[in-house]
């Protein structure tokens, strides 16, 4: 089988544990069926960056012993590829240029297709939106989650570029999984609402090719419920604990792992974690309690 997985982190701030459970998860996946697991840096939004970021990122997993394939992908350094997945967009008219202020879609859920004949303002800034294709109903089954049924016209037209000629997320990610082959999306379930638009885009740039194979993780929320963020507070990882943290980070995908595990080498934990991996055992919910996970034990234990 051909297998080549993702990680790809917005380099916002530090890696928490959250992120170091869904960029485990993919890496596992990847490793236990010999496949190559790429990183990607969702740099696409230079205001939301913090300066580091992005280095700090890649220091953390290589201190955890998370190896990618191949070169990192930068977006920032990909703007000629979406510009030219526009233009394709562009020329088969499945995209349409929308002025609408963020005022004027309050209270709109989906966008209501306002400028879908043209767009309202057209001396304002104009953003471009996918024309979602209504007949198309995307379905999948995902491997955590189960047999997914979403409506096209249910998501809504999207943006791919916005007004302020940013590079919308929707596309940028689905034309860079096309450009380097990646086969499987193992990522957090609060992206599984984003997946119909990206078949969509899918559908529309590459009509010949496979769907991504979709496995939605459960993402980790404090005792709040909150998804665990740097805008609440997640702490940055320790990676002097990169035993325990693996360990915890294995149990919250319910793997079998036997807590002695946790006093192996790093490298030693991961390799058992490979050889022993279950995607099938991870729970279809949508989040798990960090306070419901065994705590890290001991500190800083690589300093012993
Ligand atoms: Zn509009």
């Amino acid at each position: 089988m051909v297998y080549v997985g993702r990680f790809a982190p917005t380099p916002s701030g530090p890696l928490h544990f959250g992120s170091l459970v869904t960029a485990l998860a993919s890496w596992l996946d990847a490793r236990h069926h010999q496949g190559r697991w790429l990183l990607r840096i969702e740099d696409l939004d230079p205001p939301r960056e913090e300066p580091g970021a992005s280095e700090r990122i890649l220091r953390t997993l290589e201190a955890l012993g998370l190896t990618w394939d191949g070169p990192v992908i930068y977006q920032s350094q990909r703007s000629e590829a979406y510009a030219q997945a526009l233009d394709q967009l562009q020329q088969k008219g499945e995209v349409y240029p929308c002025s609408c202020t963020r005022k004027e879609l309050q209270g709109s859920r989906i966008y209501p297709g306002y400028c879908r004949q043209g767009p309202c303002h057209p001396d304002q800034p104009l953003a471009w939106r996918l024309a979602v294709d209504p007949q198309l109903t995307a379905t999948w089954t995902d491997r955590i989650q189960g047999f997914q049924q979403w409506p096209l016209q249910a998501a809504g037209d999207v943006v791919v570029k916005r007004k302020d000629g940013l590079w919308a997320y929707q596309l940028a990610v689905t034309v860079d999984d096309l450009a380097f082959d990646v086969t499987h999306l193992v990522r957090g379930i609060d992206l599984l609402d984003s997946t119909p638009w990206q078949m969509n885009l899918l559908r529309y740039l590459a009509p010949d090719a496979a769907d991504f194979d979709y496995a939605h993780l459960p993402v980790i929320v404090n005792a709040e419920g909150q998804k665990l963020s740097k805008q609440n507070l997640a702490p940055a990882l320790d990676t002097r604990q990169s035993s325990e943290l693996i360990y915890r980070a294995l149990v919250a995908l319910n793997q079998p792992v036997p807590p002695e595990c946790r006093q192996l080498p790093c490298e030693e934990l991961l390799d058992l974690a490979v050889r022993h991996w279950q995607a099938e055992a991870i729970p279809g919910k949508t989040h798990i309690y960090e306070e419901s996970l065994p705590p890290c034990t001991s500190t800083a234990s690589s300093w012993s």
